[in-house]
Formats: C-alpha cells, sequence, structure tokens
C-alpha cells in the first residue's frame, strides 16, 4: 500500500486461479441487499478496454466455448465487472483506484488453482501475448510533468478530467494520466494553484480556467 501509494504507478494486474476470465473495479458493490450489481468506477471504459485487451490476446479466454471452470464468462468472451461476478469488499484494486492512480485488472489464469510444474510452460505460453499486450496498452493517452514557472516538476498536483469524477495525483517522477485521457478525447486540466502548467506535446492552447487537452 505504501509502494503504490509512493509511486505514481498507472496500470497494474494481479494473477489469480481458479477461473477464467479478467475482473476489473469495483469489487464492492456498495448496495447493501445485492451481492452481483455491476458496479462501474467513472473509468469504466478504460477498465473494459484493459480487460478486453488481456482477455483478447490470451490463447483461450475471450473464446466463446461453454465448457469454462464453474461460472460462464463466454457471453462476455472473458471479462466482467467485479461486483457483478461477485461482490466483495476491500479487494486491491478497488484500493488502487480510490486511493492512488493505478488501474488494477485481476486475471484468473485458469480453471485449475494450483497447476502443477508442467503445466507452467504452457501456462507462460497462453499468457504471453495478454501480458505483453497489458504492458504495451500503458502508452495509450496523454503523459504530461505538471510543472512550475521555473519548470521544476511539482509533486501532488491533482489532475482532473471533465467528464471523469476521479483525479490523479503528481508523483515525484514523470505523472501518466493517459488512461483518463484516452477516452475523455477532449477535456480540461484544472490548475492548482498560480503559475502551473502542463508540458507534454499534448496538450494545446492554454486557456482559462484550465489547460486544453486533445488526445489521440
Ligand atoms: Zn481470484
Amino acid at each position: 500500500m505504501k509502494w503504490v501509494r509512493s509511486l505514481p504507478f498507472v496500470q497494474s494486474a494481479s494473477l489469480h486461479g481458479g477461473e477464467l476470465v479478467v475482473s476489473y473495479p469495483f469489487d464492492f458493490s456498495r448496495h447493501p441487499q445485492e451481492e452481483r450489481i455491476f458496479s462501474p468506477t467513472p473509468d469504466e471504459q478504460i477498465f473494459k478496454q484493459l480487460a478486453r485487451t488481456y482477455a483478447d490476446s490470451h490463447a483461450t479466454m475471450s473464446n466463446n466455448d461453454t465448457e469454462r471452470c464453474g461460472a460462464s464468462f463466454y457471453r462476455t468472451r472473458g471479462i466482467i465487472n467485479g461486483a457483478l461476478w461477485y461482490s466483495f469488499a476491500g479487494g486491491m484494486s478497488d484500493f488502487n483506484y480510490l486511493h492512488t492512480n493505478c488501474f488494477e485488472i485481476t486475471v484468473e489464469l485458469g480453471c485449475d488453482k494450483f497447476p502443477s510444474e508442467v503445466e507452467l510452460y504452457p501456462e507462460w505460453k497462453r499468457n504471453k501475448e495478454s501480458l505483453l499486450s497489458f504492458l504495451e496498452s500503458v502508452h495509450r493517452g496523454v503523459k504530461g510533468v505538471v510543472r512550475d514557472k521555473d519548470g521544476n516538476g511539482i509533486k501532488g498536483a491533482t489532475v482532473s478530467v471533465r467528464g471523469i469524477r476521479k483525479d490523479v495525483t503528481t508523483g515525484k517522477v514523470k505523472l501518466r494520466i493517459g488512461q483518463h485521457l484516452f477516452k475523455a478525447k477532449v477535456g480540461a486540466l484544472s490548475r492548482e494553484g498560480p503559475g502551473w502548467y502542463l508540458d507534454g506535446r499534448p496538450f494545446s492552447n492554454t486557456r482559462k480556467p484550465g489547460v486544453n487537452v486533445v488526445s489521440e
């Protein structure tokens, strides 16, 4: 928790076993009576896209066969909102989303929770493209550095995107705000304090009260 809070992580994946599906936040449904209820984050589109990226590059995850572990995820081709599957409190992807910049998905690698040693190499092969594609997807969107008027990076600045009720905060190193902006297409970055501006190729014409952003 300290680690992910101290560094501006963009994405992460946690590898599990026992099912064949990628689940994404929220894992916890706020509905007091419902255990299985679709609980999207403000970044639903991006989470869905990240989950799709993983499942579609996997050898079998997005196949539409019905011979799967217990639950059937063939209808959604191997992805699901966590709380719609089953709601639970205190999950790491919810924590990461709510308290840091990090977008975490949970990858259920297969029906066998404890595969034998001989299964490890085939398992790696089934997931290699997915893992690489997931890593590559970190380069989507817009990146930038929040600087003061002397050009020094500012730590702890809040960056908001119009239309998405979830801010990100700059870290010590380069801030990646790509995930939010990729879907926002055109948004506005707020300024926190006088004289701050965003420096990065995709950012253009500064207009009050914010900086206009045009993404790919
Ligand atoms: Zn799991």
